[in-house]
């Protein structure tokens, strides 16, 4: 077994009966520790972090940790829909960075910066860009049609943006930066301490490289100003709540003209009356009249692209299922569409007239056990119940 196939719990340190809030705090802690941003150039920090997202990422989703416990790694192997294909090793580390946005960005609420508790509020030192601006999160609700078949939407947030006046280049009369005296440009001071070298940013241009001889006195030379931004998000057919869509260089502006982050909108898509859907399944309850059920029959069913016919068998119970093969949805990166489960609902006629009455009382004569064969299953198993009971008092 290689290193990367270890037991997920055993790489989270938690326990198998572990609460969804002692994984996620297990997770926090250890990204935290891991983070590329924290281990500039360590691979072994890398591999870590990666291990521990793709556990996150599986543990912290119920129905993939239920398969988890079930299969082990077997669950989420090559074709099986898992984690891009592999287990771990199919883990990149821009997805590992994604699942820590997500299990991080959740107290923030709308655009708010997820790395400054974590970082000290200095932005993300983004690995060799310390002026990169940070990622933004925002948590987008849709509803359920959108969520199907695809929408566009304006989304405004607040956002660090280019300073107007400097035109972001952090400099007020448009002198051009320098090359900071300090690290000779690189961005960082290397002290050492026996056999340790410790990298930091540079304390004179803070990771920048470059200083500014007469700052912006609008942005104080960091060339950036606080705006409201409006995006149009298109959202592809077929997301669901959880999925997640990058939006690159949308995220808040970099510090003197250095790099934008990336924006992040979080999906959340509201409850149908009618549809329910799991993965690519749509789910619907239809109730079905009492003499469709009994004598069988054709009933129409609505389904998200229109109505549909479905064939009723005589002697239909309620609870029954027919699944309508094709009639789901297409997921993101799904190949051909899920199907479409009816729950039938046996309909009982409600306020009948006199003359429906007799003609169902007429009918209800004719009736025999072999014509409700569960009830008459159903008192054979209570007189065994009851005539047991009796020999047991006696004794
Ligand atoms: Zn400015
Ligand atoms: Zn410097």
């Amino acid at each position: 077994m290689p290193a990367s196939k270890r037991d997920y719990y055993e790489v989270l340190g938690v326990k198998r009966d572990a609460t969804a809030d002692d994984i996620k705090k297990a997770y926090r802690k250890l990204a935290v520790q891991y983070h590329p941003d924290k281990n500039a150039g360590n691979v072994e920090a890398e591999e870590k972090f990666k291990e521990i997202s793709a556990a996150y990422e599986i543990l912290s989703d119920p129905q993939k940790r239920q398969k988890y416990d079930q299969f082990g790694h077997q669950a989420f192997g090559p074709g099986t829909g898992g984690f891009g294909g592999g287990g771990f090793e199919g883990i990149d580390l821009e997805e590992a960075l994604r699942t820590f946005m997500g299990a991080f960005g959740g107290g923030g609420g709308r655009g708010g910066s997820i790395f400054d508790d974590f970082f000290g509020g200095g932005g993300r030192a983004e690995r060799g860009a310390s002026n990169r601006g940070a990622d933004l999160r925002f948590d987008l609700e849709i509803d359920f049609e959108e969520a199907v078949f695809g929408t566009q939407r304006d989304l405004t947030f607040p956002v660090m943006d280019e300073c107007k006046k400097c035109k972001g280049t952090g400099s007020e009369s448009g002198t051009k930066r320098e090359t900071c005296p300090r690290c000779k440009g690189v961005g960082q001071t290397v002290s050492s301490n026996g056999f340790f070298h410790v990298r930091q940013a540079c304390s004179m241009c803070g990771g920048a490289g470059e200083v500014i001889r007469d700052p912006c006195r609008a942005c104080r030379g960091s060339g950036r100003a606080r705006a409201r931004r409006t995006i149009t998000l298109k959202v592809p057919a077929g997301v669901e709540t959880g999925s997640r869509l990058r939006v690159a260089g949308k995220g808040e502006n970099g510090m003197r003209g250095g790099p934008s982050g990336d924006l992040y909108v979080v999906l959340h898509v509201k409850e149908h009356d009618l549809f329910k859907r799991r993965d690519e399944d749509i789910y619907v309850q239809v109730p079905v009249p009492y003499p469709v059920a009994a004598l069988g029959g054709e009933i129409e069913v609505p389904t998200i692209y229109g109505y549909a016919k479905l064939k009723i068998p005589a002697g239909t119970e309620s609870g029954k299922i027919f699944r309508m093969r094709g009639r789901g949805l297409k997921g993101v990166g799904s190949f051909g569409n899920g199907d479409q489960h009816v729950v039938v609902m046996v309909e009982t006629p409600e306020r009948m007239s006199g003359k429906q009455k007799k003609a169902l009382e007429a009918f209800a004569a004719e009736l025999d056990d072999s014509n409700h064969p569960a009830s008459a299953k159903l008192r054979k198993k209570a007189k065994e119940f009851y005539s047991r009971r009796d020999t047991l008092q006696k004794g």
